[in-house]
């Protein structure tokens, strides 16, 4: 009679035995043979990891596993992303510490990762609230200020009045704050930033060499937003001082018909003292800074100007033009100048028209000139240059724009520059949860770096969270009051706090030496182990943490301290995980919020973590979005139950047979080869290849098909004991990555010492790896929507679980009930689905 499986027991047993054991300890001090696995580390946050969360820990530990046992030195350490504004939120809300709040959701996040029998080296556990880590955040700011990295300046900066604190660029998405939703305002403060502009062109070689997916480094490329142009100075006559304009069109130079300024713009507010329109002018500007990024920048946001009354030269043409201040030229772009060139700019034309400013176009077409009365849009390309003195005749393009740019030098009234879109990284916060910055404000030396020897600048305790206005830690007497290191006269301590992505710019760094009290970064365990080879987490990091780890992880470098310029060889984005929102009655990312999450704790306590595990895996291609089915969990499950059937029975088998046969072990190949043998083999490689592509979706379902066929083997007794059994430690090595606990437990009953962890990853002979293979062509509803290459014939459950899995067909079955199924073997399977 087969043994019922029991995952509570068996999950309970190897969890324990893993621990025990310390299985995934890793020695830094040896580098060999290295493979250093990532998931990006998690903040600890109140609410419970739901299926959604656990998919790139799963993805993550199954490589994991799959890589020890491929020989390699795999280190997969964790830690927690610690500070951030939740915990103190919550502090605001409930009273509670926010060192308190973390610890706790810390433990519990802890235990759920450990319930999902994921394997981490908890050894090199690190939290970034931990003093011992922030004092590296304070020591690298020291360095990095010593080397002008690190400034102070007053600026037009973001301001989200939701979480009452300034943002970086990067955390300001479509006008709004990305934590929050908010929409952001811009405030003139002084603040803390770091000069990440100053690697703006490594930032950008060093993608190239990276096995990142492509959007990502898209992405990174377009936010450094790299363009060659000239900077122009355009003289005002109420001023001293030129206004410098940045643009990647110096050729349209003779057609720039005005000038327009941010309100922020320093010279915005000097001119409206000068114009007899000032009332009228300073009440615009505090209007539009009191207009949010959003509407500011949205497409269809209304455009609003002021004419100064006071005019500048264009400087091609010597002529006076009219100074505008606008509320759609933003002060961190370019300049925060704009020169109006409304017959080749479309958002100048727009604007001309509104406020029926001239028009003057620099380039003719073959038809002609242009006629501005009679254009209804900007002609941004095209054409040859006319009315532009000695430019005259150069075709539109880079030519024209070289031309432009070598005349512009000529004639001293500009320069050829490179631009950016990239901004340097404001990394002031007016919060209490994250690291002080380690500066004192003296009255009479001005603000001062906190020595080295008086690090870390401990979080004071006595602050309470009011939820108001100003940095709690103002409230603290104890910790603003201090002394000058300069002068040792009456100081006040900074009170702003570092943003949370300076704390995980590095930390991968500090998994090989977290207790080290003498240095951040253990030099000699970094050359060893850097960098790291396969890093894992989600496609919203692309800009914000992945930009700022590359651009400190070169400043590291640079301080002589790691020999890398690049700290993630490989990338991998898990696709998100989808489910029903009862309220809407839409296919959505799961979250808590909309009430559609899946929590792994009640599916482990029904069927066990491998069922989720397995499941997890088995969804889709990892890459993708996967929608969650409460019957492919029970699929899932049902799997696990006939592996532990055909475990048992073999064992059954050999338990009668007693003596061992003569079964040619896997990868030593075969002359009489067994139709299972051969059906073994091609599964070894297929997971094998599937595994190093995280392809663990196609490995699941090879590993159906071979447990399917032990169980045929078993029945028709086709195979000798001693075949069967290797076929199932075979299956059992296979599957262990993706189901560890039930592997483990049958590994032990077939008499083998543990840990599958350390038993290596079965070989295959590619000789018997290959079979007649045929392609088999699928249709949906009467529709050719895949064609599967499957063994010549393959049973219809076969081919009906590989059509699921298969990244064409599975749209057009997925979430649908399948009807019939009609199979003609070798040739085609026609799903009829609704
Ligand atoms: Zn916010
Ligand atoms: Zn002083």
């Amino acid at each position: 009679m087969a043994e019922k499986y029991d995952p509570a027991e068996i999950d309970r047993k190897w969890q324990r035995r893993w621990e025990e054991a310390r299985v995934a300890y890793v020695d830094t001090r040896d580098g060999s043979n290295k493979f250093y696995m990532l998931n990006m580390f998690p903040y600890p946050s109140a609410s419970r990891l739901h299926v959604g969360h656990g998919r790139n820990y799963i993805l993550g530990d199954a490589l994991y596993r799959r890589e020890r046992m491929a020989g390699r030195r795999t280190f997969n350490p964790m830690g927690w992303d610690a500070f951030g504004l939740p915990a103190e939120n919550a502090a605001i809300a409930s009273g509670v510490h926010p060192r308190e709040y973390t610890e706790g959701n810390i433990a519990r996040m802890k235990t759920q990762l450990k319930g999902l029998g994921l394997l981490y080296d908890w050894s090199k556990e690190l939290a970034s609230c931990d003093p011992r880590y922030y004092r590296w955040n304070q020591w690298l700011f020291l360095r990095m200020w010593e080397r002008g990295l690190a400034y102070r300046k007053t600026a037009a900066v973001n301001w989200c009045p939701g979480c009452r604190t300034v943002l970086a660029n990067e955390q300001v998405v479509d006008g709004r704050c990305e934590r929050s939703g908010d929409p952001v305002e811009i405030r003139d403060l002084t603040q803390w930033f770091l000069r990440i502009t100053d690697y703006a062109e490594r930032l950008l070689a060093g993608l190239d060499g990276l096995d990142w997916p492509d959007r990502v480094k898209t992405m990174q490329r377009n936010w450094i937003g790299r363009s060659e142009g000239a900077e122009v100075f355009f003289r005002i006559e109420a001023l001293v001082e030129p206004v410098a304009v940045f643009t990647t069109r110096p050729d349209t130079l003779y057609g720039a018909t005005f000038l327009a300024l941010a309100p922020e713009h320093a010279a915005a507010a000097k001119l409206a003292e000068k114009s007899p329109r000032r009332a009228e002018l300073e009440r615009f500007i505090e209007r539009v800074r009191r207009t949010s990024r959003l509407e500011r920048e949205s497409e269809g946001g209304e455009r609003e100007g002021l004419d100064t009354g006071i005019t500048a030269l264009n400087p091609a043409t010597g002529e006076a033009i009219p100074v505008w201040l606008a509320n759609y030229v933003l002060p961190d772009y370019g300049t925060g100048a704009v020169m109006g060139v409304p017959a080749h700019d479309q958002r100048d034309f727009e604007f001309a028209r509104q406020y029926a400013l001239p028009i003057r176009p620099v380039y003719r077409t073959e038809a002609g000139e242009i006629d501005a009365a009679q254009m209804t849009e900007a002609i941004p390309h095209g054409g040859v240059l006319y009315r532009s003195g000695d430019w005259d005749g150069t075709p539109n393009g880079p030519e024209a724009v070289r031309r432009a740019i070598d005349g512009i030098e000529a004639r001293g009234i500009g320069r050829g520059r490179v631009g950016y879109r990239l901004r340097d990284w404001l990394i002031s916060r007016q919060r209490y949860w994250g690291t002080p910055i380690p500066a004192v404000h003296c009255p009479a030396c001005g603000v001062q770096p906190v020595p080295d020897a008086e690090l870390p600048v401990l979080l004071p305790e006595d602050v309470a969270f009011r939820g108001a206005e100003g940095n709690p830690l103002e409230q603290s007497e104890a910790f603003v009051t201090t002394t000058c290191p300069k002068c040792g006269g009456p100081a006040r301590r900074e009170t702003d706090t570092m943003d949370t992505f300076v704390d995980s710019s590095w930390y991968y760094l500090r998994f090989l030496n977290p207790d080290d009290a003498a240095a951040m970064v253990d030099s000699e365990r970094a050359s060893k182990w850097m960098p790291v080879d396969q890093y894992v987490g989600g496609i919203e990091h692309a800009i914000l943490h992945l930009l700022y780890a590359r651009f400190v992880c070169r400043v590291v470098r640079d301080l002589g301290l790691v020999s890398i310029e690049e700290p993630f060889a490989r990338l991998f984005n898990q696709g998100m995980i989808t489910k029903l929102n009862p309220s809407t009655g839409k296919i959505e990312k799961m979250s808590k919020s909309r009430g559609n999450t899946v929590s792994p704790d009640e599916l482990i306590a029904r069927f066990g973590a491998d069922t989720v595990r397995v499941y997890t895996l088995f969804i889709g291609p990892p890459e993708k979005e996967s929608e969650w089915s409460e019957e492919g969990v029970a699929g899932a499950w049902r799997f696990l139950q006939r592996v532990h059937d055909v475990c048992g029975r073999v064992a059954a088998l050999l338990a009668d047979a007693q003596k061992p046969g003569t079964r040619p072990a896997v990868g030593e190949g075969a002359a009489a080869a067994s139709p299972l043998l051969r059906i073994e083999h091609r599964t070894v490689q297929r997971v094998t290849e599937d595994a190093q592509r995280f392809h663990f979706h196609t490995a699941v379902a090879a590993l159906m098909e071979f447990q399917r066929a032990i169980g045929e083997a078993l029945d028709e007794g086709s195979e000798t004991p001693a075949a069967l059994a290797g076929a199932a430690r075979t299956l059992i090595r296979l599957l262990h990555p993706i189901a560890p606990h039930v592997t483990e437990e049958w590994w032990e009953r077939f008499g083998n010492p543990p840990f599958l962890l350390d038993t290596p990853w079965p070989t295959f002979d590619p000789a018997l790896a290959t079979s007649e293979r045929i392609t088999l062509v699928v249709q949906v509803n009467g529709k050719v929507r895949g064609r599967l290459d499957v063994e010549r014939g393959a049973a219809e459950s076969d081919a009906l679980a590989l059509a699921r899995a298969d990244e064409r067909i599975r749209p057009w079955v997925e979430g649908k009930e399948i009807a019939r199924a009609v199979y003609v073997p070798d040739r085609l399977l026609n799903l009829v689905v609704r």
